[in-house]
């Protein structure tokens, strides 16, 4: 008879379907419009009440399936009760068959830490620009991202009423990644693709200094990881703080198991065990080729204005 699915696996799919309902919450608290915006640091930093609901839903579920594995979400919320409407106790069938890499089937639910961005793009949530939102999942084990799953609850939203309305990518280190088409940048052009509320000087002077033809400037971390892996874009650059590991973890994870790389912008790699410090206070550099041709040409200056 058939081994029961590795652990891993198990939490894959459960994140997948957990995502997809996260999504429903997005979608319907838009749709109320009442968002419930409350600042956190700052007039760049919001939070909405889609983003409390959406963390509520996905870290309680995850958590009665699997009690023992560490989940760090990206809002601070009261203790409260969660409500049963937000649990979510399915899971993605087609996930659980395929076979777990051979060197992850060994792990345990106390090995694992899952970062949760509920609502990524919160600041283009509230303004409208609902394409550019995305919900994180990320896994880690021994301080690494090994899968992930971003959910983009409005893919498709200009596409008109028939088209179907959002969209699940996942992945697994050693297995790749699906429900998108793989897609690379345009030959010979570099294309940056960067923050488009949070801004900087040595951001602009970075992006400057790397003379690309052209410039993307868009909300979400999530949101970049997607274009880079659909060809849209061919550098996510990022020279500043302000970027956490629920932001990078799920993406890491999709854009390394198709070939990609992203670190910060001095080249160290992220670490997401459940005691690192949460800011990527060094900045982001991703890309899904030619990560030495971006590397190589940020200024020393920028590097060193940035410290880990
Ligand atoms: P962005 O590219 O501006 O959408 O940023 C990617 C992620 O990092 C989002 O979750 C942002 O909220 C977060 N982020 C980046 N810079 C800042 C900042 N200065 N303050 C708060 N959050 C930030
Ligand atoms: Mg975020
Ligand atoms: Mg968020």
């Amino acid at each position: 008879s058939m081994a029961s699915p590795a652990l891993l696996m198990r939490v894959v799919a459960s994140a997948y379907s957990v995502a997809e309902k996260a999504a429903t919450i997005v979608r319907n608290v838009m749709s109320t419009g009442d968002l419930g915006i409350v600042e956190k640091a700052g007039p760049n930093d919001l939070q909405t009440k889609a983003d409390r609901l959406v963390q509520m839903s996905i870290c309680a579920s995850l958590a009665r399936k699997f009690p023992k594995v560490t989940i760090i979400g990206e809002e601070e919320l009261p203790a409260n009760d969660v409500t049963e409407d937000l649990i979510e106790d399915g899971h993605c069938e087609e996930i659980l068959k395929k076979p777990c890499p051979a060197q992850y089937t060994g792990i345990k639910e106390e090995e694992l830490v899952i970062w949760v961005d509920p609502l990524d793009g919160t600041k283009e949530y509230t303004e409208g620009l609902l394409d550019h939102v995305t919900v994180l999942i990320g896994i880690a084990y021994g301080g690494k991202a090994i899968a992930g799953v971003i959910n983009q609850p409005y893919y498709n939203y200009e596409a008109g009423a028939n088209a179907v309305l959002g969209r699940t990518i996942w992945g697994v280190l050693g297995m790749g990644a699906f429900g998108f088409q793989l897609t690379e940048a345009p030959a010979g052009k570099h294309i940056v693709i960067t923050t488009r509320s949070h801004s900087s000087a040595l951001v602009n002077e970075c992006i400057t200094a790397l003379n690309p033809d052209h410039v993307i400037r868009v909300g979400g971390a999530g949101n970049k990881i997607i274009q880079l892996i659909e060809g849209k874009a061919s550098a996510y650059v990022f020279a500043s703080p302000g970027c956490k590991k629920w932001d990078t973890c799920a993406p890491e994870a999709i854009l390394h198991a198709v070939g990609g790389k992203i670190t910060d912008i001095r080249g160290n790699s992220f670490q997401y065990n459940k005691e690192v410090k949460h800011m990527n206070s060094a900045g982001v550099l991703a890309t899904l080729r030619n990560y030495d041709y971006y590397a190589s040409r940020i200024p020393n200056t920028v590097k060193e204005s940035l410290v880990p």
